[in-house]
């Protein structure tokens, strides 16, 4: 590795061409890999096509419209509600993504030693699209970077965190001209420029969902249709979870077209800004201003020619395949040094894909298994996540929908297939908690606790509320911890806070394993 003072050397003189790891992808997992990279004393580069860390609007967009939305709705007296404000907060968001860099890369936790450094443990970031080319000589991944100064970089290691893109369906005419302002996917929907009367939503995932409620708060009359009987299904949402959302979406007036999201036929409309129609498997029609297309995200490996580097092509979704523990790509033989994380990823053990708190736990294990002596050198043992502990395969998992759904550990299904009647759930409601007397919250809003009756261990934790994406890091302490329903009456203060629904969840799991006991016995 390139010592510090060489590494700076060379960053303030010119862009090198061979350094200790490559990132394909600035996102925010490639970004969060240099950044581990950086602490952990090697000399990084990013590859990215905007030539900037955390430039890509992959995950940012949808939040931002998401609060649009909610303001534009509390002052739809004041205000119309219009496209151009989502226009300038998004302006604004992607101005502040890209300050946040800089401080990323000024973290100052890990000890004296980098805070001296300081910025000198940023990467190397290089404009362009990235490519395999083969390997060197001395083992050296090349890589070929076609951007405004083509160039080729050398690495031992790289990384891949190249993302996602939508999935079309070859069915849609998204290439038909009068198609064209009408027909979106999920990453084209953020150029609508207009909120219209009424848009098709095809999906019942988290984009779609999304999307339902961001055009609803808008003012768009929205329907929303489902090959699945329940929203969220594809994400092994707990099931009162997506039984709540699919409410909640309905009582603000969504149409749910639930077990009909085959589109038969699409006729899009005769002039630019008019009205078409979409045929579903049903035989309903459905008349919309606009139609989005979500129906999930293909990995974003096609084009880096990894087969170049000795990988397996990628699947025909555009994911690469991993070690399912390890996050080594798969190659056809020989060694291999390529990582993959995030979006990118098929099937591995930190899951469920496709979202970022699994992505960025993915990009830990990735950097942590490749530089395992580095990584124990710079992070104390105190610091340190435990090997082989359950930390990195349940990270809190939160999706921004309305006001926030967040799940850690299995579901209640999943744990009922594995332990059956040993399996306990306790919920409670927002709206029961002190705080809510003063700041009510809708009736709809819980935790769910999902436990084994034979030891009050924790397996799940699902939260649909306000501030349910932060409030999930407790559950994922709980479950992650190994821990009981006991933990969490001793651990959560009844302070005035939300929170108080894991209190009274576990008091009455409590309450009921009392009884299973009494039962047994
Ligand atoms: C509408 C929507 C809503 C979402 N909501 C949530 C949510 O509520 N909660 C959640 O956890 N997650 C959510 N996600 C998912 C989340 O955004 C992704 O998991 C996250 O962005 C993945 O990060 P990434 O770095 O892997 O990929 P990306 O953010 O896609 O970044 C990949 C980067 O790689 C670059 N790249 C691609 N190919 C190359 C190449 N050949 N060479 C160089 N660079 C390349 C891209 O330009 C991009 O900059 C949502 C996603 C979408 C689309």
């Amino acid at each position: 590795m390139a010592s510090r003072a060489h590494r700076l050397v060379r960053r303030l003189s010119s862009a090198a061409s061979s350094y200790d790891a490559l990132v394909i992808g600035g996102g925010p997992v490639g970004t969060e890999i240099a950044r581990l990279g950086g602490l952990i004393g090697l000399d990084v580069a990013v590859v990215d096509p905007r030539g900037a860390l955390l430039a890509a609007p992959t995950g940012y967009v949808s939040k931002v419209l998401l609060d649009v939305s909610n303001c534009a709705e509390r002052n739809s007296r004041v205000v119309p509600r219009e496209w151009t404000h989502a226009k300038y907060a998004l302006d604004a968001t992607a101005v502040r993504a890209l300050a946040m860099t800089a401080d990323l890369f000024q973290d100052s936790s890990v000890g004296a030693d980098v805070v001296a450094g300081r910025t000198e443990f940023a990467p190397t970031v290089i404009q362009g699209r990235a490519a395999f080319k083969g390997r060197d000589a001395s083992g050296s991944y090349e890589v070929q970077v076609h951007g405004a100064a083509p160039t080729v970089v050398h690495a031992p290691t790289v990384f891949i965190a190249t993302g996602s893109a939508s999935t079309r369906l070859p069915s849609l005419p998204f290439d038909e001209a009068n198609a064209t302002g009408w027909i979106f996917d999920s990453d084209s929907i953020v150029g609508i420029g207009r909120v219209p009367e009424h848009i098709f939503i095809q999906g019942g995932g988290l984009i779609a969902v999304e999307y339902a409620f961001i055009f609803e708060r808008l003012g768009a009359k929205v329907t929303l249709a489902l090959r699945e009987e329940r929203v969220l299904q594809g994400k092994d949402v707990d099931i009162d979870i997506s039984a709540a959302v699919g409410a909640r979406l309905e009582e603000r007036g969504v149409e749910i077209r639930y077990g009909d999201g085959n589109v038969v036929k699409v006729t899009p409309p005769a002039e630019h800004g008019g009205v078409g129609s979409v045929e579903l498997g049903s035989g309903t029609v459905v008349e919309a201003g606009a139609f989005l297309s979500a129906l999930g995200r293909g990995g974003a490996a096609k084009g880096l020619n990894v087969e170049n580097a000795g990988l397996r092509p990628p699947l025909p979704s555009g994911h690469l395949a991993v070690d399912y523990n390890s996050l080594v790509a798969e190659s056809t033989g020989g060694d291999c040094r390529v990582f993959v994380a995030g979006d990118t990823v098929k099937d591995c053990a930190i899951y469920p894909g496709g979202l970022l708190s699994t992505g960025l736990a993915q990009g830990h294990v990735a950097v942590r298994g490749a530089f395992p002596e580095a990584w124990r050198a710079t992070f104390p043992p105190v610091g340190r996540r435990v090997e082989g502990s359950k930390m990195d395969a349940f990270p809190a998992v939160a999706f921004w929908i309305d006001d926030g759904v967040a799940t850690v550990g299995v579901t209640e299904q999943a744990a009922r297939m594995a332990h059956g009647d040993d399996i306990g759930t306790a919920s409670a409601k927002y709206s029961e908690t002190v705080k809510a007397c003063v700041q009510p919250r809708p009736d709809d809003e819980f935790l769910k606790i999902v436990y084994l009756k034979t030891s009050g261990s924790i397996l799940g934790v699902h939260i649909f509320g306000k501030d349910a994406s932060e409030m999930i890091n407790h559950g994922a302490a709980f479950v992650n911890r190994g821990q009981t329903i006991w933990d969490v009456i001793h651990s959560i203060p009844p302070a005035v806070t939300y929170d108080e629904v894991f209190l009274r969840a576990a008091r009455r799991a409590c309450y009921s394993m009392a009884q299973f006991s009494g039962e047994r016995a």
